[in-house]
């Protein structure tokens, strides 16, 4: 885009027109798309039901710009949502992009963010169709993603008393890399991957839906604990956890050995939690070829409105299905990224 011409200018000294006049004819669109960015509005056709989500990340709360580069930014930006569109069994289609930047932001790295950012979405099979630019105190990536719904709904809401709990891949990585970059500790590639690259199981989530398979679902973005807590209340259910069983990965273990706090609490996992009716776990272990990842049980929805963490010695945690828990905070420590919508980087 212009690269020798915008070399070393910052946004500012760019101006935002000139920015765009470049940016767009690069957001190449396709099919549904009957108009595209730089109009007032796009204007899209969708083959059905439609699923709509929207998430930013802000720098400061959710990266601090050293941890990636503005690809990877970009990239992550649609990730995340890409990710709540999984856990309803959705296929993306559209994307609007509204991104704050400081005047001094290199434009050269803006085009990188905006090339990172519609590049992920083209490996789904969607869009950037739109969006906005403003100037900020902070930079700042809001993606919102349209997605085609599939032909039945799972929410949150479905979970029954009986019901096996699963997860795809393992828990801990990304809240372990943030950890680590946080205190300005190495971190292992593996690790600093799953932060920096969330997976988002768009297909597992498919076939899970489609086929009936699961009676709720949510992706895991804050802790499976917390988001298994949201499961809980919307079904007026509770849940319990082996903890023995949640998976980890060799590079979580390496550096924690089997203290699955940050598994349980850390957040920034992107993986799918489901609640499996006891007559379809043949279904899933059937399916598990078929998902694109590893899918673990790891404990089962129970009748005591609350969520309990247990292991071969029995009930060590307990909480209320609602509440917030402080476990993984300690003094001195950065926050969790689980509570990164309230929360400052290193505080
Ligand atoms: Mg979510």
């Amino acid at each position: 885009m212009g690269q020798r011409r915008q070399a070393g200018k910052t946004i500012a000294e760019v101006g935002e027109f000139s920015f765009l006049a470049r940016l767009i004819p690069l957001l190449r669109t396709g099919r549904g798309t009957v108009v595209g960015p730089g109009q007032d509005c796009a204007l899209v056709r969708g083959p059905g039901g439609l699923l709509l989500t929207v998430d930013a990340l802000v720098e400061g709360v959710h990266f601090q710009r050293e941890w990636l580069s503005p690809h990877q930014l970009g990239r992550r930006s649609y990730l995340v949502n890409a990710s709540d569109i999984a856990a309803m069994g959705g296929t993306p289609l559209f994307l609007l992009a509204s991104l704050g930047v400081p005047p001094s932001y290199a434009a050269r790295d803006l085009s990188q963010l905006y090339m990172g950012l519609a590049r992920a979405a083209r490996e789904h099979g969607a869009q950037v169709v739109g969006g906005n630019l403003t100037r900020a105190a902070a930079l700042f990536v809001s993606v919102t993603l349209v997605a085609a719904a599939p032909r039945r709904v799972v929410t949150r809401r479905g979970a029954r008393v009986g019901d096996r709990l699963y997860v795809t891949g393992t828990l801990g990585d990304a809240a372990l890399a943030w950890r680590l970059l946080g205190r300005r500790r190495r971190a292992a590639p593996a690790l600093v991957r799953r932060f920096r690259e969330p997976s988002p199981r768009l297909r597992a989530g498919r076939f899970l839906v489609e086929r009936g398979i699961v009676s709720a679902m949510i992706d895991v973005s804050d802790g499976i604990v917390q988001d298994l807590g949201h499961i809980c209340a919307e079904s007026g259910v509770g849940a319990r956890i082996d903890t023995a069983r949640v998976p980890l990965s060799t590079a979580y273990r390496a550096v924690m050995g089997d203290d699955v706090r940050l598994a349980l609490h850390g957040g920034e996992d992107y993986e799918l939690l489901c609640a499996v009716p006891p007559p379809n776990v043949r279904s899933l272990e059937r399916a598990r070829p078929r998902l694109g990842c590893a899918i673990t049980e790891i404990g089962e929805i129970t009748a005591t409105r609350r969520v309990e963490l247990v292991n071969g010695n029995g009930t060590k945690y307990v909480s209320a299905v609602q509440g917030y828990d402080h476990f993984c905070m300690r003094p001195g420590a950065a926050a969790p990224p689980g509570r990164r919508r309230s929360s400052s980087v290193g505080r």
